[in-house]
């Protein structure tokens, strides 16, 4: 069957009154991006509080189906035959080769749903679709009508043409990228920092990103994994700016110059600053990690408390609450699991003591922190101006 185009549905609820341009906006916005990874020239229509994506004559179904699923805010995605409009014999004897085409020999219970927006139209809606509920019912003898419970809808919307539609493939949904402000995700090599952007992106967040690797302890290619996970996560949030930032001489002065027990907290600290730098830079109002309560030894409540003292910013840890398993199962779902479990060392776990502290006390944080004090503005100010921005599409 050759699909003139899809009818997408989206979420109501969120777009009462003023609100429903800019979701809508946003959403053909998002789907623009989607489908300019797809082969063809796709068009984007909003009209009548719809939107259709016309198809070119030839394009890859799969592919322009797999890229609308990864727009947030799109609930269904209906692909719809388009048939001239020739009078109404035309139009039922359409009606029944379309359900010959998409549902050969049916023999269960259907209904019509006939919607007409070309209100000129000579024939009543509930008319329309008793006459080719009576076509389909003569085509295919064993189908019944059930209006109620109808295990098939066709619905045939009477416009310029006819839209003849009865499947409804299952969108992401969420609300579209840029709706609801950007934010900052701390992106590491692992399984649930990619997961945690997704899932705030799938909010309507747009995301950057950063990135604090260790050279010439962390390698070029635990660099290039990074890369490839934010580009993993870009084709659900769209484009995302990555900020590298070479932390190497930050991890050591540290490591030079704090009790060892404590390294992982007081590193943190620093990531969050940093992070927290780039984010009020570009206009980000909070950040994201991928921190899951007990997950490990910095991950307890007293050293996530400790980390978060040093932001100032709101953090979103929206896999807070999931087990590791969880995590994994989105990471699979979302197909960032098999580049992150890819063995390359992270700037975490190479300056990690062999007893980190797993209730640390803040004063004993700050008062550590303080021999700190000589040069590590300096180096902070270095790691800033050092840092190196990618554009991730
Ligand atoms: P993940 O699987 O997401 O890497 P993790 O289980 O390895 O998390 P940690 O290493 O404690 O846990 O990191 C907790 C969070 O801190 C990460 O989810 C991420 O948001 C942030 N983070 C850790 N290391 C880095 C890094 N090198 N660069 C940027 N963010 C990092
Ligand atoms: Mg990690």
């Amino acid at each position: 069957m050759i699909y003139h185009a899809f009818l997408i549905k989206y979420a109501e609820i969120a777009i009462k009154g003023k609100n429903r341009y800019l979701f809508e906006d946003a959403l053909v916005k998002q789907m623009n991006i989607a489908l300019s990874a797809v082969e063809g020239d796709f068009s984007v229509v909003k009209e009548q509080g719809r939107i259709y994506v016309f198809c070119p004559e030839e394009y890859d179904y799969e592919d322009t189906v797999a890229a609308l699923k990864r727009v947030f805010g799109i609930v269904y995605i209906c692909p719809v035959v388009i048939y001239e409009d020739q009078g109404f014999d035309q139009m039922a004897k359409d009606v029944v080769s379309y359900m010959q085409a998409c549902h050969p020999g049916y023999a269960g219970t259907f209904k019509v749903y006939t919607r007409r927006a070309k209100k000129s139209y000579p024939i009543p809606s509930m008319e329309v679709s008793a006459k080719l509920g009576g076509s389909i019912l003569d085509a295919f003898p064993e189908a019944r009508v059930d209006v109620h419970e109808p295990a098939l809808t066709l619905s045939v919307e009477i416009r310029e043409k006819i839209y003849v539609y009865s499947q409804a493939i299952k969108g992401p949904g969420g609300m579209p990228v840029g709706t609801n402000g950007k934010a900052m995700l701390l992106l590491s090599g692992g399984i649930d920092s990619p997961v945690a952007g997704y899932m705030i992106a799938k909010r309507g967040v747009k995301i950057e990103a950063v990135y604090f690797h260790a050279p010439p302890y962390t390698s070029e290619r635990a660099k290039q994994k990074v890369v490839d996970l934010a580009k993993l996560v870009a084709k659900y949030s769209g484009p995302i700016r990555l900020h590298v930032v070479n932390f190497t001489d930050i991890q050591l002065y540290i490591y030079d110059q704090c009790p060892h027990d404590e390294l992982t907290i007081i590193m943190r600290r620093y990531m969050m600053r940093i992070a927290e730098h780039f984010a009020k830079k570009d206009n980000c109002l909070g950040l994201i990690t991928g921190e899951s309560i007990g997950q490990v030894a910095s991950q307890t409540l007293q050293s996530l408390a400790a980390t978060n003292e040093v932001c100032t910013l709101p953090v979103y840890r929206p896999v807070i609450g999931f087990d590791k398993q969880e995590i994994v199962e989105r990471a699979w779902e979302i197909g960032t699991y098999d580049t992150s479990v890819l063995p390359y060392e992270d700037c975490c776990t190479i300056f990690v003591a062999k007893h980190p502290v797993t209730k640390p006390n803040l004063k004993v944080i700050s008062r550590s922190e303080e021999k700190l004090s000589e040069k590590i503005q300096e180096l902070m100010d270095e790691a800033l101006r050092t840092t190196e921005v990618i554009e991730i599409r």
